[in-house]
């Protein structure tokens, strides 16, 4: 027998050896205000004093069927049983990785057949990108590499992804900065003073038009969106955004690369939303978190067979590859985890569990210091305002994200501060009762904080 550490309370008292993602790390230096979560069930999570919390952000935006479902934990141990590790690297393949392929390519819209694995939405992203350049090379136009993304955008923390990101995530940090151009962000409750939505739209898409003018389109490999922006505050373009933007990306032959790290696999009431949601097909669709539920890291650049014909074509080597693109038991997870949704028909219930969701928190605009209540289904942002009438945000001291997220906590639920917004993306299986409940908490710990 191996001699493994017991992962006892214990251990978490002296754990000053783990960096933290996005964290203050001098904070936790000082305070150790770390929550340490040691188990977890369907909805729920268990901290380290014991404490049962409704998991209000699915992990990371990920535990689409919730936790500790054994189709999928039995799935990766009967996968990790019968072939723990193969690549997919040269010729090499495995049974996991060709049949979520296939599958991927069954539920992605249009044309969209051909799947790059990768092992997170930020590598999804950059080999995006990669295969695009590789593309637009191929076809004798090397110059056509660079990526237009839009302020607000959140695209993952490797070199390129965080460039492609909003400047705020990079404040002081280098970056790719000279790969990016941030066209504007398409918030029509803040940005669009003075504007109707239709107005502010036509706006946006000017704003596109002009940015792929002055950059030229035969610079501009691809622009990049997720269809709901999520970590930028769950920003709900206007309705038509997506479409309209699809038809200025191939009016100048620029591919649209839809970040649905996110918004696939159900969140939205759909396996994939830029279609069926928004009705733009993509030339790619990234996807990650919610293909496993969070249970194994794992992406997939699901490209069209266009691009594909030309990367495949002769004379040329595809000089790209992670050592664990469609791992096995990864990609064993997703086939479990969308066999999982198929079965329980987890998006369609989305389509009146998410509504509701959305309603319950709608109603807290009712409350003074609650400016907007957005999102759709289960993607959800609540910004607070110091002045409903000016939209004045409180000062960045207070914390007000933060606070509020630390009341809902002590009330029993797993909220996400950013700033002066919380976040909410639960696990997709909540019941009705679970969801009134959410809305009570949060309105407790709403006015707790006034
Ligand atoms: N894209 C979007 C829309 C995301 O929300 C995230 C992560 O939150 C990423 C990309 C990056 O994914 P990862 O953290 O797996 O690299």
């Amino acid at each position: 027998a191996i001699d493994l550490p017991v992962l006892t309370r214990d251990i978490l008292k002296s754990d000053d050896h783990l960096v933290q993602s996005f964290a203050d790390l001098n904070a936790l230096k000082q305070q150790g205000a770390r929550t340490a979560i040691v188990s977890a069930k369907g909805t729920m999570v268990t901290d380290s004093d014991g404490n049962e919390l409704i998991d209000g952000i699915g992990g990371l935006w990920c535990v689409n069927v919730g936790h500790g479902r054994r189709e999928i934990i039995d799935a990766i141990r009967d996968q990790l049983e019968t072939l723990d590790f193969y690549s997919t690297f040269y010729t090499f393949t495995h049974p996991a990785a060709a049949a979520l392929a296939q599958k991927l390519g069954q539920l992605a819209p249009g044309n969209l057949n051909k799947v790059y694995f990768g092992n997170s939405g930020s590598v999804a992203n950059d080999s995006a990108v990669r295969i695009l350049q590789h593309y637009y090379r191929r076809l004798g136009r090397p110059e056509k590499r660079l990526v237009l993304s839009r302020n607000g955008a959140y695209h993952g923390s490797t070199f390129l992804a965080i460039a492609m990101t909003t400047p705020e995530y990079s404040k002081g940090w280098d970056k790719a900065d000279n790969m990016v151009h941030h066209l504007k962000k398409p918030h029509y409750w803040r940005e669009g003073d003075g504007m109707s939505e239709a107005e502010f739209l036509d706006m946006l898409m000017e704003d596109m038009r002009a940015s792929i003018e002055r950059i030229g389109a035969e610079n501009i490999a691809c622009f990049i969106a997720e269809p709901i922006m999520g970590a930028g505050g769950v920003i709900v373009p206007p309705e038509g955004y997506h479409r309209r933007a699809g038809d200025i990306c191939r009016a100048y032959d620029i591919k649209f690369v839809a970040d649905e790290v996110v918004t696939a696999f159900g969140r939205l009431g759909h396996f994939f939303a830029s279609q069926d949601v928004f009705g733009t097909t993509p030339d790619i669709i990234n996807t990650a978190k919610g293909l496993t539920s969070g249970y194994q890291p794992l992406s997939a650049t699901i490209m069209s067979d266009e691009i594909h014909e030309v990367i495949s074509g002769p004379d040329g080597v595809f000089l790209h590859g992670m050592t664990y693109s469609g791992h096995p038991a990864a990609s064993a997870a997703a086939l479990a985890n969308i066999a999982l949704m198929e079965q329980e028909q987890i998006p369609e219930r989305v389509r009146t569990t998410g509504k509701l969701f959305e309603k319950t928190l709608k109603a807290l605009e009712d409350i003074e210091i609650v400016g907007e209540v957005r999102g759709s289904h289960f993607m959800a942002g609540i910004e607070f305002v110091s002045d409903k009438q000016s939209k004045a945000l409180f000062p960045e001291a207070m914390n007000i994200g933060m606070k509020v997220a630390r009341r809902a906590q002590a009330r029993g639920l797993i909220a996400r501060p950013l700033g002066h917004i919380l976040i909410l993306s639960p696990t997709l299986i909540l019941s009705e009762a679970e969801i009134a409940r959410i809305g009570d908490i949060l309105r407790e710990s709403i006015l707790d904080v006034m």
